[in-house]
C-alpha cells in the first residue's frame, strides 16, 4: 500500500472542496471496496477525506410519499428498515443477497453504488486494463471472461457493474442526490448514473471530480410483488452471474432489471412491457444487440430462466 494522508471531514462543502481541489484525493466512508483496492495498488489515492461524520445517516419520508436514504446509511440498516422491507422489498432482498453480514454492517449506500468492477484483470496490476489504466488495453477481451458483460460493453472494456442494491434501485427509479465544490446540487436518475463502457471505461459513473453523493431518493411505493433472483457460483459472498430484480403486479405487468450482464443495471422499459408474454419475450427484447463472448454466452439463456422463475413465483 502506498502512503497517503487522511482527514475526517465535518462539513459537506469543506469535504467536497478538499477532494475537488486536490488531484489524487478521494472520499472514503465504509471503505469496504476502496481499502481492498488500495492494498493491491489498483487505487492509489494520495489523500483520503473521510465523510462518515457528515450526518447523512437517516432514512426519512419525503413529501410525495417516498423515502430519502442518506448516503451513509449502512446496507444492514437499509435492508432491515421496516418501511423498506414493507414497501420496497425488492431493495431489501437485493441488499441481503450481496456481500456478507460483516461487509453490509460497514458498507454505505453511496459506496455500494460506487463499487468498482470485479473483472479479475482490473485487480491484477500486471495486466492491461483500460478501466484501471486508460489506453493500456483490455486483457479480458480474448482472455477469461466468464463473469463479464454481454451487453452495453465496448471494444475497450467488457466489465460489469457488480452490485445488487443498484439493480433494485433501477427498478424503483431511484434518484441520486449530490453536492459539488460550488455548493451546487444535482439529482441524477439512476438510469443515467452508471455509464456504459464506451471509449472511457475508466469513468464508471456520471459524477464529476469531487462531487459527493448525499442521498438516494425512492419515489412512492409501486405495490405488487417484489423479487430479487440472484444466480451465482456459490450460495453466498459471490457476485451475480445474472440477477433479476422485479416488481410484478397482479395483472402480470411490472418492472424488471438485470444485474451481472452490463456495466450498469440493465433495464429496458420496452422489454418489460412484454412481461405478460413471458420471460423469453422480455429477454429477447432486453438483450437485443448483445455481444457475449464464448465464455459467457450462457448468461443469455440463464437470464431467461431466472426471469421465468420470478414470473412463476409471482403467479404462485
Ligand atoms: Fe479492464 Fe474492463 Fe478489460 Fe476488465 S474488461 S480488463 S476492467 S478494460
Amino acid at each position: 500500500m502506498r502512503a497517503f494522508t487522511y482527514e475526517r471531514a465535518t462539513d459537506p462543502i469543506a469535504a467536497v472542496r478538499a477532494v475537488a481541489g486536490r488531484p489524487g484525493a478521494k472520499f472514503i466512508a465504509g471503505g469496504t471496496n476502496l481499502l481492498d483496492l488500495m492494498k493491491i495498488e489498483v487505487e492509489t489515492p494520495t489523500h483520503l477525506v473521510d465523510v462518515q461524520d457528515l450526518g447523512f445517516d437517516k432514512i426519512e419520508a419525503t413529501r410525495d410519499g417516498g423515502l430519502r436514504i442518506g448516503a451513509l446509511v449502512t446496507n444492514t440498516t437499509l435492508a432491515a428498515d421496516e418501511r423498506i422491507r414493507r414497501d420496497y422489498a425488492v431493495l431489501s432482498r437485493a441488499i441481503l443477497a450481496g456481500a456478507s453480514g460483516q461487509l453490509r454492517n460497514k458498507a454505505s449506500t453511496a459506496g455500494n453504488l460506487l463499487q468498482r468492477t470485479r473483472c479479475p484483470y482490473f485487480y491484477d496490476i500486471n495486466m492491461p486494463c483500460n478501466k484501471r489504466q486508460p489506453g493500456s488495453g483490455c486483457a479480458a477481451i480474448g482472455g477469461y471472461s466468464r463473469q463479464l458483460g454481454i451487453i452495453g460493453v465496448s471494444d475497450k472494456c467488457i466489465a460489469t457493474f457488480p452490485g445488487d442494491m443498484a439493480v433494485a434501485m433501477r427498478v424503483l427509479d431511484a434518484v441520486i442526490e449530490t453536492v459539488d465544490a460550488t455548493g451546487g446540487t444535482r439529482s441524477i436518475p439512476i438510469a443515467d448514473f452508471h455509464r456504459l463502457s464506451g471509449d472511457h471505461p475508466e469513468q464508471d459513473t456520471a459524477l464529476k471530480a469531487g462531487e459527493l453523493i448525499t442521498a438516494v431518493t425512492l419515489p412512492r411505493p409501486l405495490g405488487g410483488k417484489h423479487f430479487y433472483e440472484k444466480v451465482r457460483d456459490r450460495a453466498s459472498y459471490a457476485y451475480a452471474l445474472v440477477s433479476v430484480a422485479a416488481v410484478i403486479q397482479p395483472d402480470g405487468t411490472g418492472r424488471v432489471a438485470f444485474g451481472g450482464v452490463a456495466p450498469k443495471p440493465w433495464r429496458v422499459e420496452a422489454a418489460e412491457a412484454l412481461l405478460p408474454q413471458g420471460a423469453a419475450a422480455v429477454t429477447e427484447k432486453a438483450f437485443t444487440g448483445a455481444t457475449p463472448t464464448r465464455d459467457n454466452a450462457f448468461k443469455l439463456p440463464l437470464a431467461t430462466r431466472a426471469l421465468a422463475a420470478v414470473i412463476a413465483q409471482a403467479k404462485a
